[in-house]
């Protein structure tokens, strides 16, 4: 793609469902936060959004009042998944809009602080800030790390969403850059490695606890609580 961060090219973007999820604002709390940022520096995401939320939006527009009868429910819903509206169930336009504005307040207060948040150390090259928690194990960091340094191999019990702001890393998936935002589904194990000759500074969202080998489980998982 062509759009991107000034100087870069983005290579990796949200899957298009974590993209309708933010559009309709039923994306966990912490990765919004990353996808919002990366929105900020990728048109071709924002388009998608945009597109998503206008969509949801004439869908739900065009539905009847549906009868009060005992599977009213179950009908609207069934009507909405055979428009391609699976993504709304439950959800009204209302508080779809609500959401993503929250999210936009989220990024627009949590951003500008970023650079400045105080990382302590987590391991040699290393350093680390949890910039939010949230329900059921949800965390936001910010990781910064030297060039060279390889992140403990681990797995995860759920998602996990990543945001370049500087520098670079690879792991088994690819090679990321400023903008790029790489997605790892649940239960996959990488080792990401930065790369190049500044640190990499990322924003890392990750759903649950992480899950790293039996001695470094010792190191991370229960001293660092990573
Ligand atoms: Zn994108």
């Amino acid at each position: 793609m062509s759009n991107g961060v000034a100087g870069t090219t983005i290579q990796h973007h949200p899957s298009e469902a974590t993209l309708v999820s933010q559009a309709t604002g039923t994306l966990w709390q912490a990765a919004a936060v990353i996808v919002r940022a990366h929105l900020d520096c990728c048109a071709q995401c924002s388009a998608t959004v945009r597109l998503a939320e206008a969509v949801g939006g004439a869908l739900l527009d065009g539905l009847p009042p549906a009868p009060l009868t005992s599977d009213a429910l179950q009908r609207a819903l069934d009507r909405l998944d055979n428009e391609g509206g699976r993504a709304l169930m439950g959800r009204n336009v209302s508080a779809a809009q609500q959401g993503a504005m929250a999210d936009r307040q989220a990024h627009s207060v949590l951003l500008p602080g970023v650079r400045n948040a105080r990382l302590r150390r987590l391991a040699p090259g290393i350093r680390h800030a949890v910039l939010l928690r949230g329900p059921d194990g949800e965390a936001l960091r910010l990781l910064r790390v030297k060039p060279g340094t390889a992140l403990p191999r681990h797995s995860h019990r759920g998602a996990e969403l990543t945001l370049v702001l500087e520098g670079a890393f690879a792991d088994e998936t690819g090679h990321y850059g400023p903008g790029d935002l790489a997605e790892i589904a649940e239960e996959m194990s990488h080792r990401p490695t930065a790369e190049g000759a500044v640190d990499c500074v990322c924003l890392i969202a990750t759903q649950g606890r992480l899950r790293f080998g039996a001695l470094l489980s010792r190191l991370f998982g229960v001293v660092a609580r990573v």
